[in-house]
């Protein structure tokens, strides 16, 4: 994955991640070489005071796109050439996509989601609880909704993040969308369809964080789906699976998203299975 860049290659990039293997490059240029394309994924720290700079450098250089990470996707915006609508309702791009000379802004976190969701079961007419309401559940709440859910149930550990969540789903896509306090450990009702947890707990190295449920309330017919990628299998994945529930790791949604970034950036179908493959091997799984 170390080869020295040649002038002929086109280049992408992930902008903010300060670690020397990046999951994600590790991924995308799995996919490159298995398409034959000889395309490079570089990873980029950027400090947030050169954002300006290091956007006009992807112009300068002809980079045909690049993902962002905390803290960019918000900041990244203003130095666009335009944004999709879903980005905009988000407030927040993860994915720079030239057309041209312009620059456009795409959130793939989200329908990556959506895309992992739809391997098990459609979102449509689903009721869904989420936990969390940060950057990961914005992407995943407004693509879900977009999907045609039934109903989102936000719960959040403050009430602030939670109740903005709420509020912007019930006026931007129209889903009923309410907000529950997360406090002690969170009872489902027995008609939820689809159970998502988008905060950051059982990240590494915080792997044996509990997860403030009550499991008697989880039933077989759920589906049960956590954004954590590292480590894939989690406390609440644990827990559904001995419930007899359907899970869905944190790897599908991250191998989604970057399916949706190379289409959009190389107009290639890349072979999801080696960008699974590649994660699996970075993160020590199996
Ligand atoms: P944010 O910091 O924006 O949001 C974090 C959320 O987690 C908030 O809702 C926060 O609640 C909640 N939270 C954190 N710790 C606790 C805790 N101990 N108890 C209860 N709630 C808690 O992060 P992001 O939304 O950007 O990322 C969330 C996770 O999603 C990360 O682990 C990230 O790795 C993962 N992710 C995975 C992707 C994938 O492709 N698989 C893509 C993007 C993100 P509060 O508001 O109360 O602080």
């Amino acid at each position: 994955m170390n080869q020295p860049l040649n002038f002929k290659q086109e280049l992408t990039c992930v902008f903010g991640q300060p670690v020397a293997e990046n999951p994600t490059q590790c991924m995308m240029e799995a996919a490159y070489n298995a398409c034959g394309l000889d395309w490079r994924y570089l990873t980029i720290e950027v400090a947030p005071e050169n954002l300006a700079q290091a956007v006009g450098g992807l112009r300068a250089m002809g980079f045909r796109g690049a993902n962002l990470t905390i803290p960019h996707k918000v900041e990244v915006i203003q130095y666009l050439d335009g944004i999709s609508d879903a980005a905009a309702m988000m407030g927040a791009v993860n994915c720079i996509v030239r057309k041209d000379d312009q620059l456009l802004g795409e959130n793939t976190d989200g329908k990556g989601f959506v895309q992992s969701l739809k391997e098990v079961t459609d979102p449509a007419g689903k009721k869904i609880v989420m936990f969390g309401a940060g950057g990961a559940a914005r992407a995943i709440g407004v693509e879900t909704a977009l999907a045609g859910a039934a109903e989102i149930t936000i719960v959040n550990r403050s009430t602030e993040r939670g109740e903005a969540l709420a509020q912007l789903l019930q006026e931007k896509t129209n889903v009923p969308t309410t907000f529950t306090k997360w406090d002690g450990d969170y009872t489902l009702a027995d008609d939820v369809d689809v159970v998502i947890n988008a905060t950051s707990i059982g990240l590494f190295p915080d792997v044996d964080a509990v997860f403030p449920l009550d499991f008697a309330s989880l039933k077989s017919n759920m589906i049960v789906s956590d954004v954590i990628p590292n480590p894939p299998e989690t406390h609440l994945l644990r827990e559904a699976a001995k419930a007899g529930c359907t899970t869905l790791d944190g790897l599908g949604m991250l191998v989604n998203q970057g399916v949706i970034g190379f289409q959009l950036w190389t107009g290639v179908d890349p072979d999801p299975q080696v960008m699974r493959a590649a994660l699996e091997e970075v993160f020590g799984v199996k």
